[in-house]
């Protein structure tokens, strides 16, 4: 490689001294990550007025580039990589797959075909079949037996869409007018099952109503399917949740496979956050019937330490998805395509280009393995059924939802107020984040416990905010 004066790139020799540099600024931040206030104290627009308002015309300095990273970016930065961090759900890292990333990074591969980039394939054909194996799902998913498969995707709101967009092209293709397809899910399912349905050109999308739990209601889903049938509609696709954002409910997929195979439904699983936790054979039974559904995604980037974009998307007969999104131009056919060992990732999502995103999920499942990652998530829950003893343990609190995993939903019975003022004090702390929200009017504290960086003394620490600012009932 030329290091000539008059390259235009950062001589290697820098590339070298700031890359060292970085590490040491990351290693740091992970190190002190406890000592930032969690949520920035800034208004919209602060980060941009420190911004120039064009791009520089002139290169600027590495020294002054990277001495921008304290003084602009860590003032805009919320931490969801603070111990403290129990909002949403957590977003995984570790240092292990941030050195995968930097690698894949560098590499700049396009995998859209095994010619393009046979090992980042193989090895995201290899570490998926691994997973398959290590989340006891069923063996037909692993890609070298078949006939499923896995694809690494950027998010679980593209599986689902993917998922979405399969089952309406063999609708379509079956001789159903586009116009009659319904797709169906729980009233509590993610957002991005509504918005892949639109996306994805389905008129129909019927929210089902969901028990006690908050689980889809079976009866309600089957009376909904029998209304549409008799409109002279096709039922297509649905959703089982395995874990709703809300509250951790699990849908149950067994009786709804029932259904969705007797009147041909896709059935998609959406295990973004819980499929994690499936490394662990005592909460399988959680997703009982898995077997059944068509397709099923999960995001490692969630609870696994591996750093967003990772989510998994397997489908149960892979050929449903290449017939669905095979294009074949001239300019990318090669002497390997065909070749069942040569698989060409770009028939199995949108994209055609794709990073080597699989290279930190690799080095992720090696550098841990799986009794250190079972470890990881099983401390999670156990925290999590600490806090929830304590909680329901005191009169001041109410425990809103089954906890199967790692997230404790709790409201104050004061009431609705109460409980947003008590989340707004422990937010205002700085060391603690929770997520308010509301199910059915009732107003609630979501405590998701799943950060990297988290330990017991963490959520005792959250416990004690709560217990100083919950208010005597
Ligand atoms: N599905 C569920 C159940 C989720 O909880 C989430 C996000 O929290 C998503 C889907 C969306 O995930 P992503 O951000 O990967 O699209």
């Amino acid at each position: 490689m030329s290091n000539a004066e008059d390259s235009p790139h950062l001589p290697i020799e820098d590339f070298r001294k700031y890359g060292y540099q970085l590490v040491d600024w990351l290693a740091d931040y992970f190190s002190n990550i406890d000592e930032e206030r969690i949520l920035p104290d800034i208004a919209p627009g602060d980060i941009r007025a420190m911004l120039p308002e064009t791009a520089p015309d002139q290169a600027e300095s590495m020294d002054d580039i990277l001495a921008d990273l304290d003084r602009i970016v860590m003032p805009g930065m919320a931490h969801w990589q603070h111990p403290g961090w129990f909002a949403f759900f957590p977003s995984g890292v570790s240092p292990v797959s941030v050195l995968g990333e930097f690698v894949a990074a560098g590499l700049a591969t396009q995998g859209m075909m095994w010619s393009t980039a046979p090992s980042p394939t193989e090895i995201e054909n290899t570490v998926l079949d691994w997973l398959v194996d290590l989340l006891g799902l069923p063996p037909a998913w692993r890609i070298d037996t078949g006939p499923g498969g896995g694809v690494l995707q950027m998010s679980a709101s593209d599986s689902t869409h993917l998922s979405l967009a399969i089952a309406r092209h063999h609708a379509v293709e079956a001789g159903y007018a586009t116009d009659s397809l319904v797709a169906y899910c729980s009233e509590q399912a993610h957002s991005s099952i509504e918005k892949g349905a639109r996306i994805a050109g389905f008129r129909h999308i019927r929210s089902i109503q969901v028990d006690e739990s908050f689980a889809l209601d079976v009866d309600a889903l089957k009376e909904q399917v029998d209304l549409d049938l008799a409109a002279g509609l096709k039922p297509t696709w649905i959703c089982s949740a395995v874990g709703t954002t809300s509250t951790t409910a699990m849908d149950p997929i067994r009786q709804i496979a029932d259904i969705a195979q007797s009147i041909g439904m896709w059935h998609h699983a959406d295990a973004a956050y819980a499929g994690s936790a499936m490394i662990c054979p005592e909460f399988r039974h959680l997703q009982d019937g898995v077997e059944l559904v068509d397709s099923y995604t999960f995001n490692p980037h969630k609870w696994l330490l591996t750093n967003f974009d990772c989510s998994v998307f397997w489908a149960a007969d892979r050929s449903k998805l290449t017939d669905a999104l095979s294009i074949q131009p001239a300019y990318l056919k090669n002497e390997a395509s065909g070749n069942p060992a040569a698989i060409d990732y770009r028939d199995w999502h949108v994209p055609l280009g794709r990073r080597f995103r699989a290279l930190k999920l690799w080095f992720v499942l090696r550098s841990y393995g799986a009794e250190k990652l079972r470890e990881f998530v099983r401390s999670h829950v156990v925290w999590a059924e600490d806090l929830e003893n304590r909680l329901a343990g005191d009169e001041r609190f109410e425990i809103i939802a089954p906890r199967p995993l790692a997230l404790v939903c709790f409201r104050h019975v004061g009431g609705n107020d109460v409980t947003k003022s008590l989340a707004e004090q422990i937010n205002a702390s700085g060391t603690a984040y929770v997520t308010p929200s509301l199910i059915n009017e009732t107003q609630f504290i979501r405590v998701s416990i799943g950060s990297t960086w988290t330990e017991q003394r963490h959520v005792d620490a959250l416990w004690e905010l709560i217990d100083l600012n919950g208010v005597p009932s």
